[in-house]
């Protein structure tokens, strides 16, 4: 039973897809809608991959430029709906592989040329250049 709604959720959003890239996307609304009322009924929730893809208050399908607008603004990617007028705000997330400016700040004591003298000459010739360039 819940394994047959899940199913029906990924046919309707397939279906509100196709219904968006026609020229007049009449059903896809509709779709939308009857996908988060199966959901509701059957105690499936919307995938995340979907969750993205309508309006949350008016059920409205999204397309980019058409049925919302997406701005980035304070550090948040901000999406109206071009429907009814509700924005939908979320943080940018850092990428955590990423270190931020303010954790290699302890490595800011140490010159270029410190850096590079740790360098084997033979991983890099250039690096080997700039180190030997500052000693002249
Ligand atoms: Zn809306």
């Amino acid at each position: 039973m819940v394994r047959t709604a899940r199913e029906r959720v990924d046919d309707l959003f397939g279906l509100a897809n196709v219904e968006a890239t026609r020229p007049a996307p009449t059903y896809a609304d509709r779709y939308v809608r009857l996908a988060r009322r199966v959901g509701t009924r059957h105690n499936v929730r919307i995938p995340h991959e979907y969750r993205e893809l309508y309006c949350r208050k008016c059920s409205s399908y999204w397309l980019e430029g058409r049925t919302v607008r997406t701005r980035f603004r304070a550090a948040h990617r901000v999406r109206t709906c071009l429907v009814c007028g509700a924005t939908r705000r979320q943080p940018l997330r850092r990428d955590p592989a990423r270190p931020r400016a303010s954790d290699l700040a302890d490595h800011l004591d140490r010159t270029p040329q410190e850096v590079l003298a740790e360098v084997p000459s033979d991983l890099d010739e250039e690096a080997a250049e700039l180190g030997s360039e500052e000693e002249e």
